[in-house]
């Protein structure tokens, strides 16, 4: 994982990723996260498909747990991702599902307010996989948030969560991203 996480970093630095916004409005929304000391429990999922006012449906009127299954999809609990009619929505259960505030690791780690759980319908060594990779994906936009903030790269986190997470890039990779131009891609941070 080391290497993604190194060459994102290095991108970011750089100023290659300045033309993606996505990027910018991680790191702006990581930074305001912590200005704006942001709680939890004020976080969706991050695919959105948690919310009451989200919805997948085929064109038979079928809902389903989300746009990327189908209604013969059965979920790795066992259920079945068609959880109901649009015509009947009160009877709509998202049972194929775990919220991220319901996994074992998620509430410790402090990707959380970058990350936003991974896929929420995985289960076991799917959601072990899904969780590495939504980690390392987030590792990079947590790493330029702390050096907007403060100017110093976090290298390692200590804390309550897996010992193989807590170095964030190898000792060479974090000499090969400090090597390089720095150039956040970050409009605004009202302060
Ligand atoms: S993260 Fe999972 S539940 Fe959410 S849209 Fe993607 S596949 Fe569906």
């Amino acid at each position: 994982m080391t290497p993604y996480r190194n060459q994102a970093f290095g991108e970011i630095r750089s100023g290659m990723a300045n033309n993606f916004d996505a990027v910018g409005g991680r790191i702006t929304g990581f930074i305001d996260s912590i200005r704006t000391a942001r709680p939890a429990a004020s976080l969706g999922q991050k695919c959105g498909m948690d919310k009451s006012d989200a919805i997948a449906v085929d064109l038979n009127c079928n809902v389903l747990t989300c746009q990327n299954v189908s209604i013969k999809g059965i979920a790795p609990n066992g259920e079945l991702h068609k959880i109901g009619y649009a015509s009947d929505l009160a009877n709509v259960k998202l049972n194929t599902a775990t919220h991220w505030s319901k996994q074992d690791d998620c509430p410790n780690y402090p990707m959380l307010q970058i990350c936003q759980g991974s896929c929420m319908f995985l289960k076991g060594p799917l959601w072990d996989t899904s969780c590495d990779n939504a980690y390392s994906d987030a590792v990079p936009i947590f790493a330029a948030g702390i050096e907007f903030l403060t100017g110093y790269v976090p290298v390692r986190i200590e804390g309550d969560f897996r010992e193989d997470r807590k170095d964030l890039f190898g000792a060479a990779g974090v000499r090969q991203a400090a090597s390089t131009r720095k150039a956040f891609p970050i409009k605004v941070v009202a302060v």
